[in-house]
């Protein structure tokens, strides 16, 4: 053969397998090194003990107040502790929302207190309360199909129940009653919107959650009942007038939140991050164990275990701990403060549904049937858990806006049958939360994070599935 030819056919493979995303299978030692984490995380009680001192020390962790300030000098100390790198906080400015106090009564025409509870960025009622007739629809459809003003000077009350689902996806389904449900009551000329909890229990324990006002439609406010209490309600309704009164004083001011944030470095290409967060913050209604303390433990305990080994991977582990994530805040001012890197970040996942054992695992598309997804399921198997054929293509809220911006995300699928009993209520606390199944999810992390930061792959360049 001329020289020529025998240079380029030695070339051709290279330059083949240069325009691949991997060049080569996962090294079975790092494989092997993954899995030990793994078995390691399953006996380690750290986390554990970071979600009971978080519950306990600090205890709820309303955004932008005083406590979650407190909780994030807790965590950033626990995290230099712990031995993490780069230890910081980063803080944004927003809007702070307050409960206040809050009670509602059926006036007429039997009456009884209803159990309720604000939804977080509602407007107060005047200090002595809204007394006016409600109209009960039971399903948010129907209110929808009321004509514009079929409403006015009335209290409007939506009492369809959320479907339990175990991949909370009944939760997603019925979040616009909650999201949208005041603004389109307004625009039909309600002066109050009640809703049936989005919640999957049967206790007189109501669920708060955020609320968006639309813009140029009067702020009504806006409240959750119990189940029971709706249900009361839908019992009735349609055989004589029902009147309310409710009384609802949260307030308003401008505050900030902080991201806390810590890297375990990476020892050759430390500027490629692998980064794993939680929120942070929690509602004030509890101690938010598994909404969001237990993600904060997930993550930190798994890049803690990394952080311990011999030597660091080659890519950088950064673990994020959100502020304000129950207020809309934290994925927006992470991808503001971060966005000029996102080039940078090759995984990005969130843990944010609570302390239930991870059953599989939605890696980017493409992953799954490449040697990373190959190894991935070598991690899994032992933990009990699949590798996912579904692509994970959103991530969760802390980290859906760096996904629009084409960082690849994973995403990890939790048992979620029970996680909508206690979800943004008063029983929202650490003695909800099983410890082996939190080692078991602290274990599928550390195996995942720890072998993305060692490897190689470029999930943007893996070949997607039609
Ligand atoms: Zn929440
Ligand atoms: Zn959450």
């Amino acid at each position: 053969m001329p020289k020529l030819a025998q240079t380029l056919a030695a070339l051709l493979p290279a330059l083949f397998f240069a325009g691949m995303a991997e060049a080569e299978p996962v090294p079975a030692q790092i494989t092997a090194t993954a899995q030990a984490l793994g078995q390691k995380a399953l006996g380690d009680r750290w986390g554990y003990r970071f979600l009971e001192g978080l519950t306990s020390e600090i205890g709820q962790r309303l955004a932008g107040t005083e406590a979650e300030e407190r909780a994030a000098q807790w965590a950033m100390a626990q995290l230099k502790q712990a031995g993490f790198e780069n230890v910081h906080l980063e803080s944004f400015p927003m809007t702070v929302w307050e409960r206040g106090t809050e009670s509602a009564a059926i006036v007429k025409p039997a009456p009884q207190r209803l159990v309720l509870t604000a939804l977080g960025g509602s407007v107060a009622t005047p200090p002595k309360g809204i007394e006016a007739e409600a109209v009960i629809f039971p399903t948010y459809a129907a209110m929808l199909d009321a004509p514009m003003g079929a409403l006015k000077g009335k209290i409007a009350v939506v009492t369809q129940a959320m479907v339990r689902t175990p991949d909370g996806s009944g939760y997603g389904a019925a979040n616009p009653i909650r999201r949208a449900g005041p603004s389109e009551a307004a625009r039909r000329g309600a002066v109050a919107y009640l809703m049936r909890s989005l919640g999957t229990d049967s206790h007189r324990l109501a669920h708060t959650g955020a609320l968006n006002y639309s813009e140029g439609v009067a702020r009504i406010p806006a409240a959750a009942l119990a189940a029971p209490d709706a249900e009361q309600l839908d019992r009735l309704a349609g055989k004589q007038p029902i009147t309310i009164k409710l009384i609802l004083t949260p307030t308003e001011h401008p505050g900030q939140s902080f991201t806390v944030s810590g890297d375990v470095t990476g020892r050759e290409r430390p500027d490629e991050i692998v980064l794993i967060g939680a929120h942070l913050d929690s509602w004030d209604l509890a101690t938010g164990a598994i909404d969001d303390g237990a993600g904060d433990a997930i993550v930190a305990g798994a890049a803690r275990l990394i952080g311990m080994l011999p030597q660091h991977p080659k890519r950088t582990v950064r673990v994020a701990l959100f502020g304000a994530e129950e207020m809309d805040y934290s994925g927006a001012a992470y991808a503001k403060a971060h966005g000029a890197e996102a080039a940078n970040i090759v995984l990005a996942a969130e843990s944010d549904f609570g302390a239930r054992a991870v059953y599989a695992v939605q890696l980017p598309p493409g992953a799954a049937k490449s040697d990373f997804g190959a190894a991935a399921g070598r991690i899994l198997t032992p933990l009990h858990a699949l590798l996912s054929r579904e692509p994970a293509l959103r991530g969760g809220s802390d980290i859906e806006e760096l996904a629009a911006m084409g960082v690849p995300v994973m995403s990890p699928r939790q048992n979620g049958l029970d996680y909508f009993d206690i979800h943004h209520t008063a029983d929202d606390t650490f003695d909800k939360v099983d410890a082996a199944e939190l080692s078991q999810n602290i274990a599928v992390w550390a195996g995942l994070a720890y072998l993305a930061a060692e490897s190689d792959i470029d999930f943007r360049a893996l070949p997607k599935a039609p």
